[in-house]
């Protein structure tokens, strides 16, 4: 950068190029002068044209600049457009003809935020750091805001990356010396290698947390975990300057306690985000949470089912307790909405970054507590999982009472603003505050005698930052004034004095407000370093409330909508009664939902087959016994009249490629590639959910593959199967495998149109409907009219003449159907594609 003209730089220019040497290329360096800060060369061509500032020149230097006030805003647009943004700071006092002396304070990127405009309340703002190291890949991820810091292992990089899209940190780090093995991990940024060795990564760790090995945290012998979580350390205290005194512990995340959730699967169950819109999400139809710390840790359930039969009972005896008291269920959610973000305001707190109104809100949130604490002990106090609970929600009376006694009822936004401290907190402070209003006072009195004094009645007593305090008189009355006056200032129209005694009452009142300000920062601080001694526990009793307030929020939605307790086991069924759609249920304006029952059982219902046409409701069904066993595993109510079901290990959910254009990757090989992850990783204990599968090739390609799958499930993996298909010809599979059911979406024909009953019934569909569908949809007359002569027609002249109405009746021998069917074609591939 600019080197050829350095030799004519100035000292501070020198300063800033010396200062902008030693930070990545990457970042933007907001460099303070005076009421700005201001960017130099390429940083400020890169910045202008985000921020939107005019890029001016001077001596041919590129510069740009925001004012300091408002560069909170800046920043922000700067961090969200995957910019990191270092701030050199003025650190020594300004003297003319010196060179102010300047600092990077930190550097703020998008992991490691802490501005509230550009986080989600409900959502965790995770900066990742991966490595790989024994063959297996380590994954750490910290949350600045909150401390929370985990992290976890993986033999493959799918798993990894599954992991990763489940967390979707907002920033990823990973070794520069592994860009072979890591690289094409998605939005990763390389960092010094050094970090992630193990043996300087453990020693980072290990000082950190003042430990002398990692048993405590149940992660010895992870070597690429821990070195991944070392990296991160090292990158947040030495790249960002951050502290992380309040990143208390490290958490291991045991993948094997989980359902796994496949990236794919994800996205196709539309479990956190979808293209619907959020609206459409299961996150947000069980979102009933009062706290940001319960809407983040709903989140993660959502994406880490539990495979444990005790955990998960735990959480349903908790809900059942207090859906069985429904008025202390109200009680406690309506504490729980006086609880603010404890884990977010604590870390801010404990940064040294945090307001007045972080600690008031702190001091409201945790006032809560002991209400809360009796109407869980009347509630639940038997339930294993509310005396866990209880033992982790701690009291802070003192804190508390501290905190109000210490603070006014409205403190200001800014520390900066004063008045944050209630009078008769500190004695010491309430004498400059009187002295500060007595004088005050006495002002407004001077003024008074003054006017009497020397006769002129419109004499004021004003104040400004130049002069301070000065009397104030006309040019017409300047000649009445008394002699011991002594003149300041002359105006247009206007005569300034000041009198020894203004003067000395002056420096009284400024002398006070000076020091009370200079008071109040020091209580501030004070309490500031009351709650961070408070860290541990007040991180403790921020979890366990979010894990109250989920399970509450889980009560509430499970009262709202008829949800029921499922009977979860360790064996291979699952049987629910009058089901329903968790999501749609709660979303369908127009109809009213239709319930379905399902039945699936190891020995002889493992693989149902679904057939019916477009639109009858088969991805929606089979989605929605997916959700209910997820729903299920993270020991919620489902939505269903009764519903069994024995744990699952994972859970796959698969869309055929032409179903699934929108997501913009819809090529066979794709569709492929995630139907081999399944035969690969299903077992016997999974449930796998197939939507079209193999529809994204040639009909008889896609019908062979289809069937082979099929099979495959059923014959050797046994995982629990639901498979809806527009190739009818899949359900003669039922003839020669034991456990494969049929069942089709029932429709009905009136009038040459098409009524969607919506229910699922034992047997497979009689035909597609698929001009139906069409005219459903809107296309002319003419078109249908059309297309209907052509379907007579070819039914006519087609080889087999109950084509039309039993498609699979000619294959009752399970075989493969023969290539000259031109009926299956014009159906497979000229219905409109419905979801
Ligand atoms: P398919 O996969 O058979 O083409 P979908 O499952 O996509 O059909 O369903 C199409 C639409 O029908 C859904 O968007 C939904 O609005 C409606 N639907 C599906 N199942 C039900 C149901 N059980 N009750 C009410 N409406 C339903
Ligand atoms: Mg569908």
């Amino acid at each position: 950068m600019a080197a050829k003209k350095e030799k004519k730089l100035t000292p501070m220019m020198a300063q800033y190029v010396a200062m902008r040497r030693s930070l990545p290329e990457d970042v933007v360096l907001f460099f303070r002068l005076g009421d700005f800060y201001e960017m130099f060369f390429e940083d400020a061509q890169r910045a202008a044209a985000t921020l939107n500032v005019a890029l001016t020149k001077r001596h041919d230097v590129p510069m740009c600049g925001v004012p300091h006030h408002a560069a909170q805003g800046y920043i922000a647009k700067l961090v969200k457009a995957g910019i990191r943004v270092a701030i050199g700071e003025q650190t020594s006092t300004p003297i003319p003809g010196k060179l102010v002396e300047r600092e990077i304070s930190q550097i703020i990127s998008a992991g490691t935020v802490d501005d509230i405009n550009l986080l989600d309340d409900t959502k965790h703002n995770y900066l990742a750091s991966v490595s790989f190291s024994g063959k297996r890949y380590g994954l750490a991820c910290a949350d600045h805001t909150t401390g929370e810091f985990t992290v976890a292992e993986f033999a493959d990089k799918v798993q990894l990356e599954d992991e990763l899209k489940r967390l979707s940190p907002s920033e990823i780090i990973i070794p520069d010396d592994q860009l072979n093995q890591l690289g094409g991990i998605a939005h990763c940024m390389p960092y010094d290698g050094y970090a992630f060795i193990p043996e300087q990564a453990e020693h980072q760790l290990k000082d950190h947390f003042k430990v002398q090995s990692f048993d405590g945290f149940g992660c010895s012998n992870m070597t690429a975990a821990t070195s991944a979580a070392g990296a991160i350390l090292h990158y947040l205290i030495h790249q960002l300057r951050r502290s992380c005194d309040h990143l208390l512990k490290l958490a291991v995340r045991d993948n094997s306690e989980h359902v796994m959730i496949d990236s794919a699967s994800q996205s196709n169950l539309d479990l956190v985000e979808s293209r619907s819109g959020k609206k459409h999400t299961l996150l947000h139809a069980l979102d009933r949470t009062a706290t940001p710390m319960g809407a983040r840790k709903l989140r993660d359930w959502i994406l880490h089912p539990l495979r444990d039969l005790n955990k998960l009972t735990a959480r349903q005896d908790l809900i059942a307790s207090f859906l069985e008291q429904p008025y202390l269920l109200n009680q406690c959610r309506d504490s729980l909405k006086k609880i603010r973000d404890i884990e977010r305001t604590t870390g801010r707190l404990s940064q040294g970054s945090g307001t007045p109104r972080d600690l008031q809100s702190l001091g409201l949130s945790l006032a809560q507590i002991p209400t809360l604490k009796d109407d869980l002990t009347a509630v639940a106090s038997s339930t294993a999982l509310a005396g866990h609970l209880l033992d982790h929600i701690h009291n802070f009376d003192e804190l508390v009472e501290l905190l109000e006694s210490a603070l006014v009822d409205e403190p200001p936004a800014k520390l900066a603003d004063g008045g944050i401290i209630r009078d008769g907190y500190c004695p010491a402070l309430d004498e400059y505050r009187t002295a500060s209003r007595d004088g005050k006072q006495w002002i407004a009195q001077l003024q008074e005698s003054e006017r009497k004094r020397s006769g002129i009645e419109n004499l004021k007593i004003k104040f400004n930052n130049v002069f301070g305090y000065f009397i104030e008189v006309t040019k017409a009355k300047a000649d009445l004034v008394p002699e011991d006056y002594q003149r300041k200032q002359t105006m247009a129209n206007a005569e300034r004095f000041i009198t020894p005694e203004l003067k000395e009452v002056e420096s009284k009142v400024l002398g006070a407000e000076e020091r009370s300000k200079q008071l109040e920062a020091d209580e501030f601080t004070k309490l500031r370093l009351q709650v961070a001694a408070h860290l541990n526990e007040l991180q403790e009793t921020a979890d366990a409330l979010a894990t109250l307030d989920v399970l509450l929020g889980l009560a509430e939605t499970a009262q709202l909508f008829q949800h029921t307790r499922p009977l979860i086991d360790d064996s291979r069924q699952l049987t629910i009664t009058e089901g329903r759609h968790p999501v749609l249920e709660q979303t369908l304006i127009d109809e009213k939902f239709v319930p379905n029952d399902t039945n699936l059982n190891h020995e002889d219902s493992r693989l149902l087959i679904l057939t019916g046409p477009n639109m009858a409701g088969k991805s929606t069904y089979i989605r929605q016994v997916a959700l209910i066993t997820l729903m299920a595993q993270i020991g919620a109510y489902v939505p269903a009249d009764a519903a069994h079901i024995g744990l699952v290990d994972r859970i796959f959910c698969r869309v055929g490629a032409s179903d699934d254009i929108a997501r913009g990757q819809s090529t066979f090989m794709v569709e492929m590639n995630e139907t081999s992850l399944i035969i690969n990783n299903a077992s016997d204990k999974s449930l796998v959910i197939l939507d079209e599968i193999g529809r994204g090739t040639a009909t008889f390609d896609g019908l062979s593959i289809a069937w082979s799958v099929a099979e495959h499930l059923h014959d050797v993996l046994e995982s629990r199967t639901l498979f809806a298909t527009h190739y009818h010809e899949l359900t003669d599979l039922s003839n020669t495998r034991p456990a494969v059911q049929n069942y089709n979406v029932a429709v009905r024909e009136w009038n040459d149109e098409i009524i969607f009953l919506r229910k699922i019934l034992p047997g497979s569909a009689d035909k597609s409907y698929g001009i139906q569908v069409a005219k459903l949809a809107g296309l002319p007359d003419t078109i249908v009219n059309r297309a209907k002569d052509i379907l007579s027609h070819l039914e006519m002249n087609s080889s087999k003449p109950d084509a039309k109405k039993k498609p699979r009746a000619k294959n009752t021998k399970a075989t493969m159907p023969e290539s000259d069917t031109p009926q299956m074609d014009l159906f497979g591939e000229s219905s409109p594609s419905a979801s």
